[in-house]
């Protein structure tokens, strides 16, 4: 989609520090980190936020799952523990309207969340 950050993430118009890529999801570290390890993993297709998946394209954010559960391997915060984050619109605070998931480790993080 035209004007939209992470759309040019995936196709490389803007430079990101990538950690995984499949055919369905890219990863990539957050330019603005929150906790020592924060990665952000999007599906490459564009979606605003899950309010736009249906039955056919529901399955994106199953592979954000396997590819969270790769790089939180391969980033050593699988046993420690780590946080799975999607904001969804404007109380949840979403800022770029691509579906993506925060993977947050190597902290404590509070519950409830702020
Ligand atoms: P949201 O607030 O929408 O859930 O999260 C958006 C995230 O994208 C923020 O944590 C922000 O730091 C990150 N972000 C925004 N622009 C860029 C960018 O150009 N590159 C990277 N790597 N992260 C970005
Ligand atoms: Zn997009």
């Amino acid at each position: 989609m035209d004007n939209c950050i992470f759309c040019k993430i995936v196709n490389g118009e803007i430079p990101s520090k990538k950690v995984y890529e499949d055919d369905s999801v890219a990863a990539f570290y957050d330019i603005e980190p929150q906790a020592p390890v924060h990665v952000l993993i999007i599906p490459k297709a564009h979606f605003a936020s899950t309010l736009d998946l249906g039955a056919d394209t529901a399955q994106v954010v199953g592979n954000m799952v396997l590819a969270a559960n790769k790089i939180a391997k391969e980033l050593g915060v699988d046993e420690s523990g780590f946080r799975l984050v999607m904001n969804m619109g404007r109380d949840a605070g979403q800022t770029v309207p691509h579906l993506h998931m925060h993977l947050m480790g190597g902290r404590s993080f509070s519950w409830p969340a702020g």
